[in-house]
C-alpha cells in the first residue's frame, strides 16, 4: 500500500488516439473548492465504451461512475467522508447556471468526457460543490449505480408518467434495466423490449412484462424511453409510438441518426433528450429500497485489469462491470 499523502504518481486509465491503457501517472492537482478522492470502485457505463470509439473527442482518464472517499480539501468536514459526485462541472455565474440549470452551463467541463479527467484512477477531484455525502444504508456497490440511477430518473422530472399509462422502454441494458424499474414505480404498465433473456428475466422477477424484440409489434404506447445506445432506437420508437406520444431519447452513441422528421410532424410526437438526472433521489430511491440493484453486477476488476474489464462491458450479455482501485 502507498502512503497516500506522499503518492506524487497514481494509477489510472487513460485513453488516447482510441485506445484504452493503464498507466503511471501524476497525481491530479486540487483546484480551489475542489476535494481530492480516493476513488473506492467505479462503474462501467455504456457512454465510456461509446468514448472509445470516438465519442465526444475525449483523452484522458476516463469514467464517470464511483464511490470514493474524500481524503483532502480545504473544508475539514468533509474528510473522510464515503460520497458520490454529480458529472457535470459548472461556473454556477452563466446564463443557463444562473437560471437553476447548471448541468447545461455554457462553460461546462464534464467528469471522464469533457475537459476534466474521471474516475478510472486511484483517485480524482471534483467541487465540493458536486459531492453527496452517502448514508450508511447504501453500499458502495448500490452508490456507485447513483449516477445511472439519477439518469434514469430524470425521465419522471421530464415527463409524466401515470397508473393508466402504458410505457414502453427499447433496450436491455445498464440503463435500460434501471429506467424500466423507475418507470414501473410509477405505472405497472411497463414493458421492456430487450434482446437477452438473461437481463430481460431480472425484469420479470421484479414484475416488469418483457419480450424479445420482434414480438408483438402491432402494440402502441403513450410514451417511449428508447434507451438502446443503438442509431436505429429512434426509428424503431417512431413505430410504437400513439399519435400524439412522448419519446424520452436516451441514447448517447458515435455517429449520426436518421430521422423520419415528417412521421413525427403527422402524429404530432414529442421527441425529448434526457440526460444527467437528480442525486438527491437517485440516493433516496436506494435508500429506501425503491430499485434494487445488487444483482446487475457482472465483474468487479482491480485496475491493471481494466482492459478484460472493458471487453467484458462490451459483451452484450453483461450488465455493470465495475473496476476496484
Ligand atoms: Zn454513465
Ligand atoms: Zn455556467
Amino acid at each position: 500500500m502507498r502512503k497516500q499523502n506522499r503518492v506524487k504518481t497514481m494509477q489510472a486509465v487513460i485513453l488516447k488516439d482510441r485506445r484504452v491503457s493503464v498507466e503511471e501517472v501524476p497525481m491530479p492537482s486540487v483546484e480551489e473548492g475542489e476535494a481530492l478522492i480516493r476513488v473506492s470502485k467505479a462503474g462501467i457505463c455504456n457512454t465510456d465504451l461509446e468514448m472509445i470509439k470516438g465519442y465526444m473527442d475525449f483523452e484522458g482518464i476516463i469514467g464517470h461512475e464511483f464511490v470514493g472517499r474524500v481524503v483532502e480539501t480545504p473544508v475539514k468536514d468533509w474528510i473522510g467522508k464515503r460520497v458520490v459526485g454529480e458529472i457535470n462541472i459548472s461556473c454556477h455565474k452563466c446564463e443557463m447556471c444562473q437560471a437553476g440549470y447548471p448541468k447545461h452551463c455554457s462553460s461546462r467541463r464534464v467528469l471522464g468526457i469533457q475537459g476534466k479527467e474521471g474516475v478510472f484512477a486511484e483517485f480524482m477531484t471534483l467541487p465540493l460543490s458536486n459531492l453527496h455525502s452517502l448514508p450508511s444504508e447504501i453500499s458502495d456497490v448500490e452508490a456507485v449505480f447513483v449516477e445511472p440511477l439519477a439518469a434514469a430518473l430524470e425521465i419522471l422530472d421530464q415527463v409524466q408518467i401515470r397508473k393508466e399509462h402504458e410505457v414502453l422502454v427499447l433496450g436491455d441494458g445498464k440503463l435500460g434495466l434501471l429506467i424500466a424499474q423507475v418507470i414501473r414505480t410509477q405505472t405497472p404498465d411497463v414493458f421492456c423490449v430487450g434482446h437477452h433473456p438473461r437481463k430481460l428475466a431480472l425484469l420479470q422477477r421484479r414484475g416488469i412484462r418483457t419480450c424479445l424484440k420482434n414480438c408483438d409489434r402491432d402494440q402502441k404506447f403513450d410514451m417511449i424511453v428508447e434507451a438502446t445506445g443503438n442509431p436505429k432506437g429512434i426509428s424503431e420508437a417512431l413505430n410504437r409510438i400513439k399519435p400524439r406520444g412522448k419519446i424520452v431519447v436516451k441514447s448517447t452513441f458515435y455517429g449520426q441518426s436518421g430521422i423520419d422528421i415528417s412521421r413525427m410532424v403527422i402524429n404530432e410526437i414529442q421527441l425529448i433528450g434526457s440526460r444527467c438526472g437528480p442525486f438527491e433521489k437517485a440516493l433516496d430511491f436506494l435508500k429506501n429500497k425503491l430499485i434494487d440493484v445488487r444483482d446487475m453486477v457482472d465483474g468487479d476488476y482491480p485496475l491493471e485489469e481494466a482492459q478484460e474489464a472493458l471487453e467484458l462491458a462490451k459483451r452484450t450479455k453483461t450488465i455493470k462491470v465495475f473496476l476496484t482501485p
